[in-house]
């Protein structure tokens, strides 16, 4: 709904709108207040395999939703996180819940699922934190690291490369997998891509829904499947909405796909009801 509790206050922050200038402080109060308090959640969209039907994984998405403000779009408030330094905290809590949660449903499942956690630019600023967090939370929740993979997006690789590089490469080390998110978006030379310590090419959304019902505008999404094969790289799809995209897919032989043709991002109990269908 459009409306918070609060009576007839129309929520703009739900859409891709920019807080205004006198709005962004309050707005960033209320986030820290979140975070602190934990009022924010984990929510899961499953990962599936759309050549066997099964779900292999989930993307941990955070939703905050605010007394005053009504929901609000990470596409509003994790850039604000990302400026503020609320990242690094909205990170300790996404990792830590989405690795138990992931962790206990993993016990009564036969094939166990991957759970991928967007990481920020600022979680590679004190590399040696964040890999001693990374290895802590994982024992902690008992989820063994092949069963973790982060994603990050072309911008990341482009800031201070050598470090990043490295970062990566001790993740890989402990067992993480990489993904690359809304790959084609950035500005990734190609053959620097070629040296990277990476598992995956995640085919940017817009790309998926471009292509429409005649097929046209598939060149580019092609063309990526085409690149991770000869680089031996896994590649995923985004946002896949419609049948015939997924179709598309299928016939590259792109099987690996999320998108709301197969569920939104779910609470944990939607969750849970969507594994009992599709594992
Ligand atoms: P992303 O990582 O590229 O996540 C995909 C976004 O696309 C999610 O939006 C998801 O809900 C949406 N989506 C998935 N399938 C479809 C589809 O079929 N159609 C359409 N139209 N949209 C689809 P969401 O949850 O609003 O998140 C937006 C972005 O915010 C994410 O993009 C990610 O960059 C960031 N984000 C979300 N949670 C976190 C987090 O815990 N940490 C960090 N650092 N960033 C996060
Ligand atoms: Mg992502
Ligand atoms: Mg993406
Ligand atoms: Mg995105």
């Amino acid at each position: 709904s459009a409306k918070n509790k609060g009576g007839n206050r129309v929520t703009v922050y739900s859409q891709k709108l920019n807080p205004s200038e006198i709005e962004r402080p309050r707005l960033e109060a209320h986030l820290r207040n979140a975070i602190e308090n934990e009022k924010i959640e984990v929510f899961y969209q499953p990962k599936i395999n759309a050549k066997t039907g099964t779900i292999f994984g989930a993307e941990a998405l955070v939703r905050w939703t605010d007394e005053e403000f009504g929901v609000v779009s990470p596409e509003v408030f994790i850039p604000i996180a990302e400026d503020t330094g609320l990242i690094q905290p909205l990170w300790d809590f996404v990792m830590k819940h989405a690795s138990k949660q992931v962790s206990d449903w993993n016990s009564n499942l036969s094939q166990p699922l991957t759970i991928s956690i967007n990481f920020s630019a600022m979680q590679f600023q004190e590399p040696c934190v964040m890999l001693q967090k990374v290895e802590d939370i994982l024992a902690e929740s008992k989820l063994p690291p092949g069963q973790l993979e982060i994603e990050i997006t072309e911008s990341i690789l482009l800031s201070n490369s050598s470090e990043i590089v490295h970062t990566l490469k001790s993740l890989q080390d402990l067992g993480i997998a990489v993904s690359i998110d809304d790959f084609g978006t950035g500005y990734s030379s190609l053959s620097y891509l070629k040296d990277l310590p990476i598992n995956t090419l995640k085919i940017d959304q817009s790309f998926i829904q471009n292509i429409d019902k005649d097929l046209r505008n598939t060149e580019i999404p092609e063309a990526i499947i085409n690149l991770a094969r000869s680089l031996h790289l896994d590649v995923i799809a985004e946002g896949v909405e419609e049948e015939y995209q997924k179709e598309f897919l299928l016939s590259k032989d792109c099987m690996r796909m999320q998108g709301y043709l197969f569920s939104k991002p779910l609470s944990k109990v939607d969750f849970e009801q969507f594994l009992k269908k599709y594992h």
